[in-house]
C-alpha cells in the first residue's frame, strides 16, 4: 500500500519531513518513504490511499510505565512518593496483584495507549508473561520486565525466585519482535548491592536491557549518600559496575552534572517522566542539562496511579514547557527535540531503534495518522509545532504496527474494547471493597 498526500514526519537522522509525502508499506515494513511525486512515479501499480491534510508520524514510545496500574488510577492522590508507595500502593498490590489483575489492567492500559498513539512501551511490573499475552493480542510492541526487589512481591517470595522467573521469561520470549524482556531492579534504595549486581549480570548474560528507577526523589538521593559515604546514586551504581548502554534509568530527577558525565560515558539511556515527578512532588529532572551532556533522553508516563494518564502527547508538551519556564529560556527543548524523546529516543531506550521509532526503509511500519481538520489544529504552518504543542490524543485518527491497523476513529481492530472495559470494572469493584473507597 502506498500512502500519499500526507505530511510525513519521519524522525530519521536527517530530520526529513515530506509534504506532500508518501510511505510505501510492504509485508509489515516500510519499503520506501519520500516525496509523493517521486514515489508515485516509482510505484505506479501500488494501491494508493489519499491522506490529504493528515500528518503521518512514528508511533509514540512510552519508555517507562507500569501498565496494569491503570486499575489504581485516581485511588490515592496528592501524597509524597514514600507515603504513597508504603501506605497505599504496596499494601494494595499485595492484596490485589495476581495474573487476572495483570490481564485486566494490562488490556485496559493497552486500549488507552493505542488510542493515544502509542505503539510501544517499556513496562516494569509483575506476572509479565500475562502482560506479554495481552501485548501479542493487541499487536503492540513492548519491553517487559518484572521488578526485582529485596522484599517479597506478589509474584516472588525471594529475589532468587524473582530471578529464576525472569530468566525463564527471557528464554520464553527470545527472538520475538513484539515482546522483548528486560531485567528490572526496582531501585538502588530497595535492592541490595548484591541484588543489583546479580540483576545486571543476568541482563549482560542474556543481552537484555536493564531497567531501573534512579534518583526519583531527593530523600532517596540523600539516603544513598548517607549510606554510601557521600557517593551519589549514580557514582554508587557505577562503582558496582552496573551501568552501560543497555541501562534504562527512569526519572533521574536528583542527579548532578558529574552524574550526567558518568551516564554519558556509560551511554545510559534516561526515561524522563515529567507529570509523575510533578504530581508526586518529587521535583523536575534537569532535562536541559541532560541534553547539554548529550544524553539520550526518552519519555515515559510512569504508572497511571501517579500520572494519572498514559497519554504521551501531554508528556511531550510538558517536557518542553517545563524546561523553558524553569530556566527562563524559550530556546530550550525545541518542539522537534521533544518529539524525538517520544519516538526515536524511546526506541533507543528500549533497544528497538533498529526496528521502530522512525519512518525509515526496513523498519516495521509502526506509525500513527494525525487528523488536522479540527478547529484547534487550524491553521497549520509547521507540523512539528502542532505535534509538540497543539495536538492531543483526541487528534489520533489511526494507529498501525507492522503495517496492521490497530485503531481508527475510536474503533479497535485487534481487541474487544467493550469486554475489556467491563472486565476492568469488575476488577475495580474488588479494589473498591479492599480499599474502602
Ligand atoms: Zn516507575
Amino acid at each position: 500500500m502506498l500512502l500519499i498526500n500526507g505530511t510525513i514526519v519521519t524522525m530519521d537522522d536527517e530530520k526529513n519531513i515530506y509534504s506532500p509525502g508518501a510511505l510505501l508499506i510492504k509485508e509489515g515494513k516500510i519499503a520506501d518513504v519520500g516525496e509523493e511525486k517521486t514515489l508515485k512515479e516509482m510505484y505506479p501499480r501500488e494501491p494508493m490511499r489519499d491522506l490529504e491534510g493528515k500528518i503521518v508520524m512514528p508511533g509514540l514510545i512510552n519508555a517507562h510505565t507500569h501498565t496494569p496500574m491503570v486499575l489504581f488510577r485516581g485511588l490515592a492522590d496528592d501524597l509524597p512518593l514514600d507515603t504513597w508507595l508504603q501506605d497505599y500502593i504496596w499494601p494494595m498490590e499485595n492484596k490485589m496483584i495476581d495474573p487476572d489483575f495483570i490481564r485486566r489492567g494490562g488490556l485496559l492500559g493497552i486500549l488507552e495507549m493505542i488510542a493515544s498513539g502509542t505503539t510501544a512501551f517499556n513496562d516494569m511490573y509483575f506476572f509479565q508473561d500475562v502482560l506479554a499475552g495481552a501485548v501479542k493480542e493487541s499487536g503492540m510492541r513492548a519491553l517487559l520486565g518484572q521488578g526485582l526487589i529485596d522484599f517479597p512481591t506478589p509474584e516472588a517470595k525471594t529475589p532468587q525466585e524473582g530471578i529464576a522467573k525472569l530468566t525463564a521469561l527471557a528464554e520464553k520470549w527470545e527472538e520475538d519482535d513484539q515482546v522483548r524482556i528486560s531485567i528490572c531492579a526496582h531501585a538502588p534504595y530497595t535492592c541490595s548491592s548484591e541484588l543489583l549486581k546479580k540483576a545486571y549480570h543476568l541482563s549482560e548474560k542474556h543481552h537484555l536491557p536493564f531497567h531501573i528507577h534512579v534518583a526519583e526523589t531527593r530523600k532517596e538521593a540523600d539516603l544513598i549518600k548517607e549510606k554510601k559515604k557521600e557517593e551519589s546514586i549514580v557514582e554508587y551504581l557505577d562503582r558496582l559496575g552496573v551501568l552501560d548502554s543497555h541501562v534504562v534509568a527512569a526519572h533521574c530527577v536528583w542527579i548532578s552534572e558529574k552524574d550526567m558525565d558518568i551516564f554519558h560515558h556509560r551511554k545510559v539511556k534516561i526515561a524522563h517522566n515529567p507529570t509523575s515527578n510533578l504530581k508526586l512532588g518529587s521535583g523536575t529532572a534537569p532535562l536541559h542539562l541532560m541534553q547539554k551532556h548529550g544524553l539520550t533522553v526518552s519519555l515515559g508516563t510512569d504508572g497511571a496511579a501517579s500520572n494519572n494518564s498514559l497519554d504521551l502527547f501531554r508528556e511531550i508538551r510538558l517536557a518542553a514547557l517545563l524546561s523553558k519556564g524553569l530556566q527562563q529560556d524559550p530556546e530550550l527543548i525545541p518542539a522537534y527535540q521533544a518529539l524525538e524523546m517520544a519516538t526515536i529516543n524511546g526506541a533507543r531506550a528500549l533497544g528497538m531503534d533498529d526496528i521502530t521509532g522512525s519512518l525509515e526503509i526496513g523498519k516495521f511500519a509502526d506509525f500513527i495518522v494525525i487528523d488536522t481538520s479540527a478547529p484547534a489544529m487550524r491553521p497549520l504552518y509547521h507540523p512539528v509545532s502542532h505535534l509538540a504543542y497543539t495536538a492531543g490524543r483526541e487528534n489520533v485518527e489511526e494507529v498501525y504496527t507492522s503495517g496492521k491497523l490497530l485503531y481508527r476513529k475510536g474503533e479497535y481492530f485487534t481487541l474487544d474494547a467493550e469486554k475489556i472495559l467491563a472486565e476492568a470494572e469488575t476488577a475495580a469493584e474488588r479494589i473498591r471493597k479492599e480499599s474502602r473507597v
